[in-house]
């Protein structure tokens, strides 16, 4: 399968590929900012995509905020945004448990994110913050669990710790509990030799207590398509989605039927895709997408109101 640099496509060419779309959906930490900075022209190329009239959202696998603090970090950063484009995890969650009139409480592990996304939608949650730091003689007889759990969910809880898993597997050991993961990201690019874990790596070791796999609500799994084509009528095959990092933001656009670039600003480099391409294995071929850049900005001297 080809994977074209857009770079070397003549500017008829790379028209017709604007063209080629009318919803842009865009990752955000390593596509639009990294952190709290961010990406050079990042913003003037979305906010060009949204003058020309075309559909813009932000798809973020970040289970920490909800969507009001997307906006205002959109914001603060120039992006024009407003609540209906964000599409953010914490947010799938609450309207997932929603959709499926969910009407027991949620053991969260988690941040204040989904907590208040929950609080929305009048779900209730218990398990939030530094609970549990347990010693070695910890008598475990002593734990409950509440009757009234119908879920567990994990997102990314910087206060991740034993007790926890504890509880969630014990919650799940009972199958009529839901299993929910936000998003199976395994690190955070740190640019060093530090390994930043993401909250992948929480859901593989609360998977591998409780011997279950959670539904995954966030890239690639496609309900936060199914959400987009059922609430706001998109067509797949009028969609981009522009990731930077393939094996959740690639894959999901290409599960999911859309066009798919990748920027060089994230996770996934440019070496990876040369092994990606010469290697035979199909799961490999999955991860290309249909065209790569630089950065996000390259596309604006081509978008034309
Ligand atoms: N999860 C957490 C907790 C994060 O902080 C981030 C990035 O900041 C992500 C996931 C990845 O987000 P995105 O899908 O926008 O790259
Ligand atoms: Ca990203």
């Amino acid at each position: 399968m080809a994977t074209i640099n857009l770079k070397s496509l003549k500017e008829d060419e790379i028209n017709e590929f604007i063209n080629s779309f009318d919803t842009v959906l865009s990752d955000c930490d390593g596509v639009l900012w990294n952190k709290n900075d961010s990406i050079p022209h990042a913003a003037d190329t979305l906010n060009a995509f949204t003058q020309l009239g075309k559909r813009v959202f932000f798809v973020t696998n970040n289970s920490t905020k909800t969507r009001d603090e997307f906006v205002k970090k959109c914001h603060m950063l120039n992006f024009i945004a407003t609540k209906d484009s964000i599409v953010s995890t914490a947010y799938l969650v609450a309207q997932y448990l929603q959709d499926i009139k969910f009407n027991k409480k949620v053991y969260l592990i988690g941040s204040s994110g989904i907590a208040q996304e929950l609080d929305r939608v009048g779900i209730g949650h218990i398990g939030l913050g530094p609970e549990g730091i347990i010693s070695e003689d910890f008598d475990f007889s002593h734990i409950k669990c509440d009757p009234e759990v119908g879920a567990v969910v994990v997102g990314f809880d910087l206060h991740f710790n034993y007790l926890k898993v504890l509880k969630a597997a014990s919650y799940l050991n009972n199958k009529d509990i839901m299993f929910i993961a936000t998003n199976t990201d395994e690190q955070f690019p740190a640019g060093t030799n530090i390994i930043i874990p993401g909250t992948g790596s929480l859901v593989k070791c609360v998977e591998t207590c409780a011997e279950r796999q959670p539904i995954i609500m966030g890239k690639p799994s496609p309900y936060a398509a199914k959400m987009l084509e059922n609430n706001y009528q998109i067509n797949p095959k009028r969609t981009l989605m522009i990731g930077d990092r393939a094996n959740t933001d690639i894959l999901f656009g290409k599960r999911c039927g859309f066009k798919t670039l990748l920027v060089l600003t994230g996770c996934t480099q440019l070496t990876q895709l040369e092994k990606w391409k010469s290697s035979g294995e199909p799961k490999d071929h999955e991860l290309l997408p249909d065209f790569y850049t630089n950065t996000i900005g390259d596309i604006l001297p081509y978008i034309k109101n």
